[in-house]
């Protein structure tokens, strides 16, 4: 296991998850099929591309013997997660030889490392696409329609999707992501991200908000707020014609969205306080949540943002990765054991009873028992709410591959990660244990997965909560819960109103 307590963010239980949407007007007789793996980004980039080819006529579908196009949407994180996808990808390729026409293709983060070997050496796929390249798709098909192969892993500076309203796949109604920016600029040693999804863009801040309008007129009530570090969340609204002496960056800063009560008149730069401000006031009744937080990059203002609105959630993703200078040191995070000390002690004066998670990774290059006991201390200190621990998994191309050897033995990664998978649990159930006797509003989120006499909803802190269901509410509504009793990872309770 290397992961303890899935939630939205990356969640375990949907990995794989064949995405479908319901039938829309236009029909050009052919279906797809798409599955997701890895972080939200990915399952959100899937809808856009589902909404590329909605437009052009495609209709989903969930079994992949049935469709015309098969489309997997990849992570490579970890290597483990190219494991899967390989495979996968050998079972389509049993489907193609029953169904010559087919055209497979896989999308998102391993296209650009591994097109050579997908296209040219495996013959598993007639299409690899790249994650900004998503518009190219319908062009693309018809590439392979004509009996070529087709590849485009060009990444952009500018790509966002802006305009593209997401068709929502197997949505609820209630929850959706947003992605609010694309790529990454830092560079942590260990990760790939930055080279297989590109330059960090932030969206038009317009856009962000219209999407949320249009979220919450159709009856959603939840939005996440999506990107690798929002917290460098930075647009610039392009300025009309100026005047001398406007349009410097220090001409723009001075103009804040927010000084006219959120809206964009004149000019501005928009950084992620401000844009969660906007966010904010579509409704009191929009929960606005968001991830990742960056420890460098989160500020005292994103923090009072938060304290000063009911409805953006108290909930904060802010992965550690390991509670020793000198390992973050070399993994490049550009913060030590002091700040991130520091932002949480901010978050706990600032937002009182604010939820914390983390990101933690085990047996990175060189990492000694005592370096390893730093992280281990790093979570008596903050007692998270929740981890996703993982071992060190060395990913070719990056700075970590270069320049370091992944030199901790299998067995000791295992164990220190049974080690930290087991503080946390411990964590996990003392924070749900404090939540008895209180009352959490809890957004309905539908029927538990166990039992139709149950509703599921989240806590503002982003705890699962699970009460009985009432004939007077609906999942979309908020109610107030009284809880009783827990288990590590379930706050149970029931209506109080
Ligand atoms: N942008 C986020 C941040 O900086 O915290 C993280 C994004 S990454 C998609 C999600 C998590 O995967 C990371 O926080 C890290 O813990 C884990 N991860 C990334 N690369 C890894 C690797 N090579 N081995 C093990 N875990 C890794
Ligand atoms: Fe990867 Fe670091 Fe960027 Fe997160 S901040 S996506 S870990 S490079």
């Amino acid at each position: 296991m290397d992961l303890l307590i899935p939630d939205k963010v990356h969640d375990e239980s949907r990995q794989g998850e064949a995405l479908i949407l319901e039938p829309v007007g236009k029909h050009n007789g052919r279906k797809l099929y798409i599955e997701s793996y890895g972080c939200a980004m990915n399952f959100s980039d899937s809808e856009i591309v589902a909404s590329i080819l909605a437009e052009k006529g495609f209709e989903t579908t969930a079994d992949f013997n049935n469709a015309d196009v098969v489309f997997i949407n990849t992570c490579s994180i970890r290597e483990n997660a190219e494991v899967r996808v390989r495979n996968r990808l050998k079972e389509f390729a049993g489907a193609k030889f029953k169904n010559p026409g087919m055209v497979v293709g896989v999308l998102g983060c391993m296209a650009e490392r591994l097109k050579a070997k997908f296209l040219e050496e495996e013959k598993l796929v007639d299409v690899v696409v790249g994650p900004d390249a998503y518009r190219d798709l319908p062009n693309l098909i018809e590439q392979v329609d004509s009996g070529q192969r087709a590849v485009n892993v060009l990444l952009s500076r500018e790509e966002t999707y802006a305009d593209i309203s997401p068709v929502r796949l197997n949505s609820n109604g209630i929850n959706a992501f947003v992605s609010i920016m694309r790529g990454c600029d830092n560079m942590c040693s260990f990760c790939v991200v930055p080279f297989t999804r590109g330059r960090e863009r932030s969206r038009d801040a317009y856009s962000v908000v219209a999407e949320c309008q249009a979220l919450f007129d159709a009856g959603y009530r939840e939005v996440t707020l999506l990107g690798q570090n929002v917290d460098s969340y930075k647009w610039t609204k392009p300025l009309p014609a100026l005047s001398e002496g406007e349009g410097s960056e220090e001409a723009n800063q001075k103009v804040s969205p927010l000084t006219s009560g959120g809206d964009l008149e004149g000019a501005g730069v928009v950084n992620f306080a401000n844009l969660l401000e906007m966010v904010a006031l579509v409704s009191p009744e929009l929960r606005v949540r968001f991830s990742t937080s960056h420890p460098k990059d989160i500020t005292d203002e994103v923090l009072y943002t938060i304290a000063k609105y009911e409805n953006i959630c108290n909930y904060i993703h802010l992965p550690v990765q390991s509670g020793n200078s000198r390992i973050l040191d070399i993994m490049n995070r550009t913060y030590d054991r002091d700040w991130y000390i520091n932002r949480i002690d901010a978050i706990r004066r600032i937002i009182p009873g604010c939820a914390i998670s983390t990101d933690v990774i085990t047996g990175f290059c060189t990492e000694t028992e005592d370096e390893h006991n730093d992280t281990v201390s790093m979570m008596d200190y903050v007692k998270y709410d929740f981890a996703y621990m993982f071992k060190y998994s060395e990913r070719p191309g990056t700075l970590a591959a270069k320049r370091y050897a992944d030199d901790i033995p299998e067995e000791i990664k295992q164990k220190r990660l049974a080690q930290i998978v087991a503080k946390q649990q411990e964590y996990s159930f003392y924070r749900m244990q404090a939540r008895i006797g209180m009352v959490e509003k809890v957004l309905i989120e539908g029927y538990s997965k166990k039992s139709d006499k149950d509703y599921c909803g989240r806590s503002d802190q982003n705890a699962m909560v699970i009460f009985p269901v009432s004939e007077n509410y609906k999942p979309g509504q908020y109610v107030n819960v009284l809880v009783e009793r827990t288990t590590s990872a379930t706050l149970i309770g029931k209506i109080v109103g």
